[in-house]
């Protein structure tokens, strides 16, 4: 078989060789759905993703499982809940009251437009959900040997995190059965057989949790170690803050391996993304740009590109404003060129369209409804092969220019002639005149129409400077504007004339 060569071995094949090739993989991520899901966290089902996928393409077995963290409490407030989500602190987020009123619980709130969004990105993880998985029982015997154990795990987190736990503590968590909250419960009983603990919660009541039912969970260290040995993780991508010395994975490497007989999953690292100018992305601050913010703009596969060409361990500081559009001309260089591996991993089975977004930009300021759309397009020569694609991209360039775009990116047709226009002194007014006539019968091409401007300006004795202000400002009351000739050949030969004429 012949292999394809790549100058330099990706990010994610490099992670894809660290383990067999020949044994079957799960690759799992998996976010806890407090808040808006936001381009941070999108960063590791992308990077989960793109190993998954280097995995197949090395011809082995592999899963993409996305676990969603809905059992685990709220921890407070948040900027974008109202003050009625005191009363819920503490609870699992599945079964707080979803803030629209649409939806199932808080935590599908959140997970549904995420679930939806990754679809998008050509992404398809197996989704557990973890208050299922816990209250089917799935994790029954995995929560006996925590309690068993609870000395021997207790030893490991002081020990390697250097935090000193409280007398009595234990790694299970029960569901306080009157304030509902998962509490530090000091935990009195356990009968196995039965698998229910006797507890005593802060709040004051004693109750029993029987955790084959899910009535309350592993506190987050364990419960991490033991989902690797239960769902059978072999490689899983995360946050820094989970990878620092006496962290989570350094505990619940000795965990998984010393009281689940598993062995951790090649952990893959990945840096923060922050929104240029606006620091770190975390919902938890409310300053956030959602998955559906990101994809209102950007194209799936842009979006790819920007995790694919990036090693997981550097910082991302994403520029929605013009350095979109330097994404997305990197992106269009990628496709040209059509071999790279960062492309590959970035590419999206669904109809694209083949219009430069730049030029879209254009084609939306000029059009007055989706018609338009079409026709300028035809009319600048490009041919449409797929009308939906193309209208999904016309609306991210109305939203780029609507939220993001600086303001020079910007510009407005005038009803009538500018008053500025009709004030250009005669032999500029004469040069503009002579441009009219030569593109009048010339073809009607961009580059055509563009450099016309030069022998105008010179037969009139102006700079083409002069001429091309003098174009702009009849056109959009302003000095500058789009490429003057990809401008007027979008919008046409006869709309073009006409508004030139009213200048002699
Ligand atoms: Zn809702
Ligand atoms: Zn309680």
């Amino acid at each position: 078989m012949e292999e394809k060569v790549h100058e330099k071995i990706h990010w994610a094949d490099a992670k894809a060789a660290q383990v067999p090739s020949d044994a079957p993989q799960r690759v799992a991520t998996g976010i806890t759905p407090s808040g808006p899901i936001h381009l941070g966290n999108m960063r590791e089902v992308m990077t989960g993703d793109m190993i998954y996928k280097a995995l197949l393409a090395r011809g082995t077995e592999a899963e993409l499982v996305y676990i969603a963290d809905d059992f685990d409490p709220l921890r407070k407030v948040y900027p974008f809940l109202s003050d009625e989500y005191q009363k819920y602190i503490g609870w699992p987020v599945s079964d707080i009251p979803c803030p629209c009123g649409k939806h199932k619980s808080y935590a599908e709130h959140f997970l549904k437009p995420f679930l939806s969004a990754i679809k998008e990105l050509d992404i398809h993880p197996r989704v557990i959900r973890t208050s299922e998985a816990y209250r089917s029982g799935m994790f029954t015997e995995q929560i006996a040997q925590a309690l068993i154990h609870a000395e021997e795990i207790k030893e490991i987190l002081e020990r390697v995190s250097g935090r000193k736990l409280e007398e009595g503590w234990t790694p299970y968590y029960p569901i306080c059965g009157n304030c509902g909250q998962i509490s530090r419960a000091q935990i009195l009983s356990h009968d196995i057989e039965n698998h229910t603990v006797t507890y005593k919660c802060p709040c004051g009541h004693e109750g029993v949790s029987d955790y084959s039912k899910g009535e309350g969970k592993l506190v987050w260290r364990v419960d991490w170690p033991m989902r690797w040995a239960t769902h059978g993780v072999t490689v899983e991508p995360f946050g820094k803050d989970h990878a620092s010395p006496g962290g989570s994975y350094d505990t619940g490497k000795l965990i998984t391996r010393e009281i689940y007989g598993y062995k951790e999953p090649v952990p893959v690292t990945y840096e923060w993304i922050s929104l240029k100018g606006k620091g770190e992305m975390h919902s938890s601050k409310g300053v956030v740009l959602t998955i559906r913010d990101m994809l209102d703009i950007v194209p799936p596969e842009v979006l790819r590109f920007l995790i694919a060409k990036t090693k997981p361990d550097k910082t991302i500081a994403f520029d929605p404003g013009m350095g979109l559009l330097r994404l997305i001309d990197e992106y269009d260089r990628a496709e040209r060129a059509g071999n790279s591996r960062e492309f590959e991993l970035s590419k999206i089975n669904s109809p694209q369209s083949t219009i430069p977004f730049r030029h879209m930009i254009t084609v939306v300021q000029i059009a007055r409804d989706d018609e338009a759309v079409f026709s300028i397009l035809e009319r600048s020569g490009y041919e449409i092969i797929d009308r939906e694609a193309v209208l999904d991209q016309a609306n991210r360039a109305k939203i780029w220019l609507e939220r993001y775009a600086p303001e020079d990116a910007k510009f407005a047709i005038s009803e009538t002639l500018p008053e500025v226009a009709a004030n250009e002194p005669a032999n500029v007014k004469a040069a503009v005149a002579a441009y009219a006539a030569a593109i009048k019968d010339g073809e009607w091409k961009a580059d055509v129409i563009h450099n016309a401007v030069y022998d105008a300006a010179e037969a009139h004795g102006v700079t083409g400077k002069d001429v091309f202000t003098a174009v702009y400002r009849a056109f959009l009351g302003a000095d500058r504007g789009p490429r003057l000739g990809w401008f007027l050949e979008a919008l046409g030969r006869e709309e073009t004339l006409a508004r030139l004429a009213l200048m002699e």
